[in-house]
């Protein structure tokens, strides 16, 4: 798996990179990633595009765990609250965040075309935010920036991750 030459961003870390992220910064902070939650962690940065906790169950269906939904959503509320993911909204899906252990809003262009999404690293972004919602007197206390449109890809016809 090459990262498209094309795109100006660092490209995003592996899989197993990924995760011995997550391990290396869940045992600096106390916090347990149990088997299930690196296995879901997993799940999501196996997937190509942003997965639904629905799709999610399924894989765990497929290694043979009697996956009861709820334990899933605990596995998923776990890795949002460490900051190893982020839910888009827009379409009820999760992403794994490709710069965990430090605070950030979260900022996407999502691709509506074929589900690709891009996580940007903006400073600026953030700031005019937090300054606009200071001007409102606004305590703010999370960001997040979804973009809709199509990527480069889409746009010459032919889906990232195709290929
Ligand atoms: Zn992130
Ligand atoms: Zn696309």
């Amino acid at each position: 798996m090459t990262p498209s030459p094309d795109s100006g961003s660092r490209s995003p870390p592996t899989t197993p990179e990924a995760l011995a992220q997550a391990e290396t910064l869940c045992q600096q902070r106390g916090a347990r990633l149990t088997q299930l939650r690196r296995r879901v962690l997993e799940i999501i940065w196996n997937s190509p595009t942003p997965i639904g906790a629905y799709a999610i169950l399924e894989v765990l269906r497929g290694d043979g765990r009697a996956g009861a939904p709820p334990t899933v959503y605990r596995a998923l509320d776990f890795l949002l609250e460490e900051g190893l993911i982020h839910r888009l909204a827009s379409l009820n899906v999760f992403t794994g965040c490709r710069r965990p252990g430090h605070e950030h809003g979260g900022q996407f262009l999502i691709c509506r075309d074929c589900g690709q999404v891009e996580e940007l690293d903006s400073p600026a972004v953030e700031n005019l935010l937090r300054a606009e919602a200071k001007i409102r007197d606004f305590e703010m206390r999370a960001q997040m920036v979804e973009v809709l449109g199509r990527c480069p890809h889409c746009q010459r016809g032919s889906p990232a991750h195709v290929g």
